[in-house]
């Protein structure tokens, strides 16, 4: 068996979505779990509706326009259908109850019952819309599925339930010819509640229900040919990456490469599931693989993450920055879950950039300022450079103000003014 896993882009509109229902029929007869993400920039739309929610505003128009976007695709793709318009507006009403519901003060809490809809609004009416179309398939709920404990908004996945429920689901289905369908991002706690597993998390869940099940791949299908070494929107001449091993996609994640979320790669290189990235233009194209093999060609690759915050951290009292300060300071960053791109100390500060919610980096900032001066900037660039040449530095930094550089022997990192 298979896991596919279809992105926010590949589902954006009825086109998409039409192209997703080419590309499944291509496999017909096959074991496939299929993992989809919400529809498009669905995800940013729930964020500004939590936002609205949280500072009791109305929220109704915002959640008619979420609903007129997802009908009209509906609509577009099935015209007279009634069945799939009414499991719509049943979410719809589940959707209109929370946020009936007083606002709790738990912002992250409130984050996962919220933002979750989104993937259940796209695999419902995906769901719908192929069983319309004669794909035989069952949609699952991810949150009855993938159990994580209550860090919400970073569900961390009890791999010993999680195994469990999604064995003693997922076989069956397939063995009687049904593709399983299922919410990628979503999860749920032991109270019931829902979680979600980090933004762009969808990867993530492709690569627990390929870990359970023993999958022979996972495949994303991306609206780019396959693992490229740059962002072609700021790189316009990116090439293709045929061949990664996991050690290398996994540091290129690791700098922030947006291909795959971070968490994806572990659970696939545990047990040697290779990992394709194939487009969903051209499905029949090659795309690329991540797996046991061995770095091809070292061409550099360009991590570009905009909007870092570099934080300058001095003790108040001028002592050094020693160990015991460090772990003053990291047990801080680890309080507040301000995750660390990339970090350098000097004798009197210690610098990181940074690229957690600011709202929660001052939150962390406002208590280390009890013992330490704290400057930071903020809106700033970290750019990565693995397998870096002079060509390659200097077209990253020319005409740049430099805050920050760090190289090591295969990767070289600047903080630079936006
Ligand atoms: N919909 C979620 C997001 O946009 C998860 C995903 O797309 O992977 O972050
Ligand atoms: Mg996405």
């Amino acid at each position: 068996m298979q896991v596919f896993k279809f992105g926010g882009a590949s589902v954006k509109d009825a086109p998409a979505i039409r192209n997703l229902l080419q590309i499944l029929q291509r496999y017909t007869g096959e074991e496939l779990v299929v993992v989809i993400s919400a529809m498009g920039k669905t995800t940013n739309f729930l964020e500004g509706v939590l936002r609205a929610y949280s500072q009791q505003e109305d929220t109704s128009a915002l959640v008619e326009e979420l609903m007129r976007y997802h009908l009209d695709i509906l609509r577009e793709l099935l015209p007279d259908d009634e069945e799939g318009v009414a499991r719509l507006l049943a979410l719809r009403d589940g959707l209109t109850r929370k946020l009936a519901e007083p606002y709790s003060g738990r912002y992250d809490y409130e984050y996962d019952q919220i933002v979750s809809f989104g993937e259940l609004m796209s695999t419902t009416l995906i769901s719908h819309f192929l069983r319309c179309s004669g794909i035989a398939n069952t949609w699952l709920n991810a949150c009855e599925l993938v159990m994580t404990d209550n860090t919400y908004r970073e569900g961390r996945v009890d791999w010993q339930c999680t195994g469990d429920r999604i064995r003693r689901a997922v076989p069956a289905l397939l063995g009687q010819h049904q593709i399983v369908i299922t919410q990628g991002f979503i999860g749920g706690t032991a109270e019931q509640t829902r979680v979600t597993l980090g933004r762009e998390g969808s990867d993530y869940t492709a690569a627990i229900f390929a870990y359970c099940l023993d999958a022979e791949r996972v495949t994303i299908w991306k609206d780019v040919p396959g693992l490229l070494n740059a962002d072609p929107k700021r790189f316009p001449d990116a090439v293709k990456l045929d061949e990664i091993p996991y050690q290398e996609a996994l540091e290129l994640s690791y700098y922030g490469a947006s291909v795959i979320h971070p968490k994806t790669l572990k659970p696939l290189q545990n047990k040697h599931i290779p990992l394709h990235v194939k487009s969903f233009f051209h499905p029949e194209d090659a795309g690329s693989m991540i797996g046991d093999c061995v770095l091809s060609t070292k061409i550099p690759s360009f991590i570009v993450k905009d909007n870092q915050t570099l934080l300058t951290i001095f003790p108040k009292d001028f002592s050094f920055v020693a160990e015991e300060n460090l772990s003053e300071i990291f047990s801080l960053f680890a309080k507040y879950r301000v995750r660390i791109n990339m970090m350098q100390n000097s004798a009197l500060s210690f610098s990181v950039c940074t690229g957690t919610d600011l709202e929660r980096v001052k939150e962390c900032v406002e208590e280390m300022q009890t013992r330490y001066k704290v400057k930071y900037n903020e809106h700033v660039t970290l750019v990565t450079v693995r397998h870096y040449t002079p060509e390659s530095i200097r077209r990253v930094t020319e005409g740049r103000t430099i805050l920050l550089r760090q190289t090591s022997r295969t990767t070289i990192q600047y903080v630079l003014l936006s």
